[in-house]
């Protein structure tokens, strides 16, 4: 019984830290100039896209060497069948989820100012982002990897693996990076550029495992940004960077924020 008592009570605190975090979270949006966002595959989990790492990633099923320059070059069918399996059939027909919803939202009303995400399947634009940094590029577009001409990632291009480009004949690479490729320069200046000007920063869904993606936070962090993380896990900024670690499901937390910042501006009129 004494046991039970002293379980229920640890919950009751864990869910009233995570409560007072999700209010704290909604008031300091509303009393930051600049807020930045910055996500990871964990956002897009609850759209039914599996993340690498963690219970059920993609890393458990599938060989990361598909995704490397020198196997691709080598063996462009073999890396292009599970490319296509893992990042255009997942992505086909997903929608965004509470949680890019939120985000979108945000910024509609002003309190977000940009958004950094690593992930590449479009959903914070189809959400209705506007100021999103693709950290790792994206996958809706297919580059020739001689000509560099750029074409759209369509169902008919990617009928016939792998697809070739129609002006050289050469294969064509998915428009994000693979690993030990570089970042996008635009995107890069422009992520430490936010990061660097942020007052409040979100790490959502991301591990910290993918670098040099993982430094973008810390640059935040150095730069003076409270930093407010939501993972349903710990991931490695928590106890590290992350000032609130709130702990839940994205498409919860987000809302749940949303709600609160409802009622405090209810109360501030
Ligand atoms: P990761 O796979 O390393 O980690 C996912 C993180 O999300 C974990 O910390 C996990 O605890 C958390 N998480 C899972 N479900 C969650 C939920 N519902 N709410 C909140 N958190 C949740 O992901 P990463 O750190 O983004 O790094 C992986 C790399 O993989 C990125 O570079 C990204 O480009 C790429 N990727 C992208 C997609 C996508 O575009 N959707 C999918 C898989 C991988
Ligand atoms: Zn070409």
């Amino acid at each position: 019984m004494g046991g039970d008592g002293s379980e229920n009570s640890l919950l009751n605190q864990m869910l009233t830290n995570t409560q007072s975090f999700v209010e704290k979270a909604a008031q300091l949006i509303l009393d930051s100039n600049y807020t930045c966002a910055f996500t990871g595959a964990g956002i897009s989990a609850e759209s039914g896209i599996p993340p690498f790492r963690g219970e059920g990633g993609l890393w458990s099923k599938y060989n990361p060497e598909v995704l490397e320059m020198n196997f691709f070059f080598a063996h462009p069918l073999a890396s292009w069948t599970v490319i296509k399996e893992i990042f255009y059939n997942f992505f086909t027909g997903v929608s965004p989820n509470h949680a890019h919803l939120a985000l979108a939202d945000w910024e509609h009303k002003g309190y977000l100012q940009s958004l950094i995400t690593q992930n590449i399947d479009q959903l914070h634009f189809k959400a209705g982002n506007k100021e999103v940094y693709s950290f790792h590029g994206n996958s809706s577009q297919l580059i020739c990897i001689s000509c560099h001409q750029s074409v759209e990632a369509t169902p008919n291009l990617l009928s016939v693996l792998p697809p070739l480009c129609n002006i050289c004949g050469c294969v064509l690479k998915p428009d994000f990076i693979f690993f030990g490729e570089g970042i996008p320069e635009e995107a890069y200046r422009q992520s430490v550029k936010a990061a660097q000007k942020s007052q409040l920063f979100f790490i959502i869904g991301t591990s910290g495992e993918v670098s040099p993606a993982n430094q973008i936070p810390v640059i935040a962090k150095e730069s003076g940004a409270v930093i407010i993380e939501i993972n349903k896990d710990k991931s490695l900024y928590t106890n590290r960077i992350s000032d609130f670690f709130i702990q839940g499901k994205a498409g919860d937390i987000l809302p749940e924020i949303n709600q609160f910042i409802l009622q405090t501006k209810a109360k501030t009129l």
